[in-house]
């Protein structure tokens, strides 16, 4: 996809911020209302699953559900980034509808929201703009500190008094049914991930207390770990000179970090993602484990999935092979 034609006025526009980003009216307040409930319950939740694991302690059933929920929604967000935001490969309806599911249920807002905030964050990484740099804030003004950077990549960017246009960034995603049915539902699936899941699989192995537990550890203080752990990639693994390393020379801060990419399954490997934003396969070395990447190969070989996105891999057998590495497709966005 190349650049999606601007709807925003241009006597709205803030002289330093680009196009595709919206300061107030509707979609600013329901960002905040989506925003408030959904963290409101998963810290409340949270407080009280650490309040709960101390006073009441915490089982087998308990752990077990926080992890499998944990793998479940963080597959979740591999299929969020690399099929939705970058169609890094295509798929029958039967695997979106799938992929949609998981995705919506990691909690992290509407296919919609993430794929429109994640195509803006490369359009203008680490520039002003970008939705969750450590180097600028919501209003494109550059942070003197690296904490005050730190923290908004890793979480404050929520609360800009901003958001981004979907009309701007996402018209494929507006035009899907079926992601348009996950971005509508999405409450329903956030309830059945932090909820209803953890809730019944308590109930059925421990009764009414595991089911109080699970609730509470394994679905809304999983929901919020899990979350932190993707908000890595836009904290850590932009924080050039601080953490990880930088396999390309990109125009960004980005990096590949290694604990990052243990708890995201791959997606900490964003420095190779900077530099081949569609690749389905992040690893580019025996010691880079791109978990997501290997399902996504795995359901290429097994043909549920098909015309999986390889650039950075065929760049490199090009200069293995003495040829000049020219990388066909480059391109930020999508
Ligand atoms: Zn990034
Ligand atoms: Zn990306």
């Amino acid at each position: 996809m190349t650049v999606i034609e601007s709807v925003a006025s241009e006597a709205d526009a803030d002289p330093k911020m680009p196009p595709g980003v919206l300061f107030e009216g509707p979609v600013v307040d329901a960002k905040f209302l989506d925003s408030y409930i959904a963290f409101g319950f998963m810290i409340g939740g949270s407080i009280a699953a650490l309040v709960w694991a101390v006073w009441q302690g915490i089982g087998r059933v308990e752990v077990s559900v926080f992890v499998g929920m944990f793998v479940l929604t963080t597959i979740g967000i591999g299929f969020m980034h690399r099929y939705f935001v970058h169609r890094s490969f295509r798929c029958n309806p039967v695997m979106r509808t799938i992929f949609a599911a998981i995705a919506t249920l990691a909690v992290q807002g509407s296919i919609l929201k993430w794929v429109s905030n994640h195509r803006r964050h490369h359009l203008h990484s680490d520039k002003p703009g970008d939705v969750h740099s450590p180097y600028y804030d919501g209003s494109g003004n550059r942070y003197l500190s690296f904490v005050k950077g730190f923290m908004h990549a890793q979480g404050g960017w929520v609360w800009d008094q901003a958001t981004t246009d979907g009309e701007y960034y996402a018209k494929d995603i507006l035009a899907d049914p079926i992601s348009m049915f996950f971005t509508r539902t999405r409450w329903y699936w956030y309830a059945i991930s932090a909820v209803i899941i953890p809730g019944a699989i308590g109930y059925a192995f421990g009764g009414v207390h595991t089911m109080i537990g699970c609730v509470l550890f394994s679905g809304l203080f999983r929901s919020y770990l899990m979350t932190m752990a993707t908000s890595l990639v836009n904290s850590v693994c932009h924080s050039e000179g601080h953490y990880g390393y930088r396999r390309f020379k990109t125009d960004d801060g980005t990096t590949n970090e290694l604990v990052t990419t243990i708890l995201t399954f791959g997606e900490g490997l964003h420095n190779n993602h900077h530099r081949f934003p569609r690749d389905a396969y992040l690893s580019h070395a025996w010691y880079e484990i791109d978990i997501n990447g290997l399902i996504i190969l795995g359901l290429g070989k097994l043909g549920l999935v098909h015309d999986i996105f390889m650039a950075g891999s065929r760049a490199a057998r090009a200069g293995a092979e003495g040829g000049k590495a020219s990388v066909p497709d480059t391109e930020a966005a999508v």
